[in-house]
C-alpha cells in the first residue's frame, strides 16, 4: 500500500497500475520499458507542463476540431493509463479512438479494446488491412479509422509509423515526453508532456479553441520550436 502523503505517489500509483496492467497481459513487458523511458524524460521536465506543451495542446485542440477524420491511436500502455482520459475526449470531440498494438495478437487487441470500452470509450471495429506501409503488425489498420484519416493521434509509441503517415500526407499529433525521439521529430505537432496531463489539457482547449481550415493549420506549425522549448526547459533544470 502506497501512503498518499508520498511525495512520489502519482509516479508510484502510475507504476503500480502499469505492473497490474503487464500482469494481466493489457500492456506488454516492453512496454514497461517504454514507460521507464518517458518517466525518465518526465523528471527532465519538472514533472510538468511546460509554457510551451500548454501551447502545443490548444494547438492540437484545433487540429482536431478542424479535421473531418481525426483517429486516436490508441496502445496498451495508452489505455493502460489513460482510459478514462480517451474517453473524455472523445466526448467532447467525437474523435474515432482505433487500438494499434507493436506486439499484437487478436487476444490482446480484444482486451485493450475491452478495457477501453469498461471506460467508456466507443472502439472501432473491422477488419484491418496493411494500409500503412511498414512489414511490422503497426502497418495494420481499420480502412475505415487510421486508413481514411485526416488526423492521426499518436502516444507512447516508437517513430517508425510517425514517418509513415507523414509520408502518406496524414497530420500527425505525437504525445511523447522525449523530445529526441523520432516520434516527436517527426511529428506535425509534438506535445512533449506526459500523457496524462495531455489529455485532460486537450479535452479543456476543445470547449474554447476553434476549428480553421486542418492543413493550413498544420503548415503553420514550427515543431522545431516544440522540441527546442522542451530541451531547454530540461537544459534549465539540470544548469
Ligand atoms: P522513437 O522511434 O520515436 O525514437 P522510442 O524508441 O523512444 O521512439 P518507445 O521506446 O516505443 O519509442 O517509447 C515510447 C515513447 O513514449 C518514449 O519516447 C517515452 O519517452 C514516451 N513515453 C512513455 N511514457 C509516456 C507518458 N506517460 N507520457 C508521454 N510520453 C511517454
Amino acid at each position: 500500500m502506497i501512503p498518499r502523503n508520498h511525495p512520489r505517489y502519482r509516479s508510484l500509483k502510475m507504476r503500480e497500475s502499469l505492473a497490474a496492467a503487464a500482469r494481466s497481459g493489457l500492456v506488454s513487458f516492453e512496454g514497461l520499458a517504454a514507460h521507464g523511458r518517458g518517466e525518465a524524460f518526465d523528471y527532465l521536465i519538472g514533472e510538468r507542463t511546460t509554457a510551451s506543451a500548454a501551447d502545443a495542446e490548444r494547438l492540437a485542440a484545433q487540429l482536431i476540431l478542424s479535421a473531418v477524420r481525426p483517429v486516436f491511436s490508441v496502445n496498451g500502455n495508452c489505455a493502460a493509463l489513460a482510459a478514462d482520459e480517451i474517453a473524455a475526449l472523445q466526448k467532447r470531440t467525437g474523435v474515432a479512438v482505433e487500438v494499434n498494438l507493436f506486439h499484437r495478437t487478436g487476444e490482446r487487441m480484444q482486451q485493450v479494446a475491452d478495457h477501453l470500452t469498461a471506460h467508456g470509450v466507443e472502439v472501432l471495429t473491422g477488419e484491418c488491412e496493411r494500409l500503412v506501409p511498414l512489414e511490422h503488425d503497426r502497418g495494420l489498420c481499420l480502412p475505415e479509422g487510421i486508413g481514411s484519416a485526416d488526423l492521426i493521434l499518436v502516444a507512447l509509441e516508437d517513430g517508425d509509423r510517425c514517418e509513415a503517415l507523414r509520408k502518406m500526407g496524414r497530420v500527425v499529433i505525437a504525445i511523447d515526453l522525449n523530445p529526441l525521439s523520432r516520434t516527436a521529430r517527426l511529428a506535425t505537432l509534438p506535445i512533449i508532456d506526459e500523457l496524462t496531463r495531455t489529455l485532460p489539457a486537450i479535452t479543456e482547449a476543445c470547449g474554447t479553441e476553434m476549428a480553421g481550415d486542418l492543413h493550413t493549420l498544420a503548415a503553420s506549425i514550427d515543431n522545431q520550436k516544440f522540441l527546442a522549448d522542451a530541451l531547454r526547459e530540461m537544459r534549465e533544470r539540470l544548469a
